[in-house]
């Protein structure tokens, strides 16, 4: 089997659990799709007009998470971990039906949504992948803020920059390159807020869900949650996790140099938007991401189908 057809999972994924937001409990079943299907998310609740394209265009109200929305007004918020999970196991087509308005927030982090992939196996499909090529740098800057994305043949990184007047958060710089495989850490890395905010957020009727068991707290240099960080890089590579999620919506996998400073859910959509809007920017190709990634992709098959 060639690495660059398209993917799907082997069989259909169940999980539960609440909103982070809404704090509703919702049950998440995926299932296998067809090729050229993409990812589209179905909301089992509603009868009629419940299919939703997990599309940059259909993003709304990216302020703490990523809510996509139909041209029905249909919406499902909190997708941008299970899409991070989608792109880094390399699924290109499934079906995601939930049966209330937000994905659940398990861990806080996508580490539940890859186990769960990897439960059931990959299945590899007939047809090639495609892949958008980067051919110009296009950036934006909102105030203290910003993005870019510049060509880089046959790989992501995603260059990831936060900046925080807290004493534990502080300034923490990462980078993340596909090509090197590993992404665990990343997977594993939980959202996080400042203790100060929580009131402020959940006066915006957000964080109903929120709780030590699937967010990290800190509260002027100390984290609240008993077992403290699960990597000394927690905070960074949860950020760069919702960014590439937020890059799955682009309806393939980027190749590209993402660099970014203070950048966040919405400042990833922007540069979605401008990316696309000028067709000189960007190509979509056939190709294959850049060799050591195929190197781990068989090794870790390797390891799946002993432990199988
Ligand atoms: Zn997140």
């Amino acid at each position: 089997m060639s690495q660059d057809n398209q993917k799907t999972i082997n069989d259909t994924i169940k999980l539960s659990g609440v909103g982070l937001h809404n704090g509703i409990k919702a049950n998440l079943t995926v299932k296998t799709a067809s090729e050229n299907f993409g990812i589209k998310f179905c909301r089992t609740d509603l009868d009629k007009e419940n299919l939703i394209e997990a599309n940059y265009q259909n993003v709304v109200e990216p302020i703490l998470c990523t809510k996509i929305k139909n041209n029905n007004g249909t919406t499902v918020s909190t997708v941008e971990h299970l899409m991070a999970a989608f792109y880094g196991e390399g699924i290109d087509n499934a079906l995601v039906e939930i049966d209330a308005s937000e994905v659940p927030i398990l861990d806080g982090s996508a580490s539940e949504f890859v186990e769960a992939i990897r439960s059931v196996g990959i299945k590899e499909q007939k047809k090639s992948r495609k892949f958008i090529k980067t051919l110009k740098k296009v950036e934006i800057q909102e105030g203290k803020k910003y993005i870019s994305i510049e060509p880089l043949e046959n790989d992501l990184i995603v260059d990831f920059e936060i900046i925080y007047s807290n004493p534990l958060i502080r300034t923490r710089r990462k980078e993340f390159k596909l090509s090197d495989g590993d992404l665990t850490n990343i997977y594993n890395s939980r959202t996080f807020c400042l203790y100060e905010d929580i009131d402020f957020i959940k006066s915006q009727g957000l964080a109903k869900g929120g709780s030590l068991e699937n967010a990290i707290v800190v509260k002027g240099s100390k984290i609240l949650n008993e077992d403290g960080l699960r990597n000394r890089h927690e905070f960074v590579y949860h950020k760069i996790l919702d960014c590439l999620g937020d890059l799955m919506l682009s309806g393939y996998r980027m190749f590209g140099h993402v660099k970014t400073s203070q950048g966040g859910h919405s400042l990833t959509n922007k540069l979605l938007k401008k990316f696309f809007s000028d067709k000189s920017n960007w190509s979509l190709e056939n190709g294959n991401i850049a060799k050591k990634n195929n190197q781990v992709e068989e090794s870790s098959k390797k390891t799946l189908s002993a432990s199988i």
